[in-house]
C-alpha cells in the first residue's frame, strides 16, 4: 500500500475509533436518551449548562473510575475488553530510565536540539514544536504532533483545532497562560499522518521529561494517540474517554481531539463533561459570560 493509501486507511480508522462504531460497525444500535446535549460552543458554553462538580467527579481517585453504563458498540467492547493496563503509581524502572537529575524544560529543549534526527520525522519539518505555556502548570494537554501551522508557527495548537482548544481552556475560566501545551511528537509528521511507533517511541521519553519536570496535577490527553501512549494501551479511547487514571502521580484523563471536534461537533458536549472533572479537581468554576 503507497503512503497516501495508508495515512487515508490510518485517518479512516482513527476517525471510526473516535466515533464510537469500531472498525467493523459491530453494533448499529441507536444511541438513546441519556445523552448529553451537544454544546453550542466552548466560547459560547452557557455557565448554566456546566453543572457544578458532580459527586462523581469530586470523588474522582486516580484509579479507573466505574464507567456509566455504556451502550451500543462500547458495551459490547467493553465487556470483551480486557481492562486497561495501568502503569503504576510509584517510580518505575521504566520510569527510572527516562529520569533526567536537576531536569529543566530548558534542558530538555537543549537535548532535543533543534537539528534533531532521531527519528524520520526530521526529513519534513520546518521547525520542533517543543511545548508552551506555565511551566508549573496545574494542567497539562497533551496532543499528538504538530500540524502545518504548528510546524510553520513554531507552537503547538495554533491552527484551527488549537483555536478550538484555546476556547475550550477559556470555558474552564482559564487562559493558554495558565496550562502548558505539548505534544507527543515534537515534529509534524507528514500530510498530518498519524505518529509512527517508533517515531513516538523515539520522542515520547522528551514528553515524559516535561511532564516530569512540570509535575502537573491533571493531565489531559487529547485524542488516542496522547492517551495510548501515557497509559501504554492500544486500547481504543472510546473505552476509556473521561475516566481517571493515574501517570506517575498525576491524575491523566483523555478526551477528544480537538481536530475531532471539528468534525464532529456534537461530541462537545462528551468533552465538556471530562473537562468540567477536570475543573472540579482543580477548583475551577465556569467562566461566566
Ligand atoms: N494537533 C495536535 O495534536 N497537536 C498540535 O499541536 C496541533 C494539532
Amino acid at each position: 500500500m503507497d503512503k497516501t493509501k495508508r495515512s487515508r486507511a490510518e485517518a479512516w480508522f482513527r476517525y471510526a475509533d473516535d466515533l464510537d462504531i469500531g472498525p467493523y460497525y459491530l453494533d448499529r444500535a441507536p444511541q438513546t436518551s441519556g445523552q448529553p446535549q451537544a454544546a453550542e460552543s466552548f466560547a459560547g458554553a452557557e455557565p448554566s449548562s456546566a453543572a457544578p462538580p458532580t459527586a462523581e467527579a469530586t470523588k474522582a481517585t486516580p484509579a479507573p473510575a466505574k464507567p456509566s453504563a455504556p451502550s451500543g458498540f462500547a458495551a459490547a467492547a467493553a465487556a470483551a475488553a480486557p481492562a486497561l493496563v495501568q502503569r503504576a503509581a510509584g517510580p518505575s524502572l521504566f520510569e527510572s530510565a527516562d529520569r533526567v537529575e536537576g531536569d529543566t524544560l530548558d534542558r530538555i529543549r537543549t537535548d532535543i536540539t533543534p537539528t534533531c534526527t532521531r527519528c524520520k520525522l526530521h526529513k519534513a519539518r520546518t521547525q520542533i514544536v517543543f511545548g508552551v505555556g506555565n511551566p508549573k502548570a496545574q494542567l497539562v494537554f497533551v496532543g499528538e504532533g504538530p500540524g502545518r501551522d504548528e510546524d510553520e508557527q513554531g507552537e503547538p495548537f495554533v491552527g484551527r483545532a488549537g483555536k478550538l482548544l484555546t476556547q475550550m481552556i477559556e470555558a474552564m475560566n482559564l487562559k493558554r497562560e495558565d496550562v502548558y501545551i505539548c505534544n507527543v511528537v515534537k515534529c509534524r509528521p507528514p500530510e498530518n499522518r498519524l505518529p509512527e511507533k517508533d517515531e513516538i517511541a523515539t520522542c515520547s521519553p522528551f514528553l515524559y521529561r516535561q511532564l516530569g519536570v512540570i509535575n502537573p496535577k491533571v493531565i489531559c490527553c487529547l485524542g488516542a494517540c496522547s492517551a495510548q501512549t501515557l497509559l501504554d494501551t492500544a486500547q481504543g479511547i472510546s473505552r476509556f474517554r473521561g475516566e481517571w487514571f493515574d501517570y506517575r502521580g498525576a491524575k491523566l484523563i483523555a478526551t477528544y481531539h480537538p481536530a475531532y471536534l471539528l468534525r464532529n461537533p456534537a461530541a462537545k458536549s462528551e468533552v465538556w463533561k471530562d473537562l468540567q472533572k477536570v475543573m472540579a479537581v482543580l477548583g475551577l468554576q465556569p467562566k461566566r459570560r
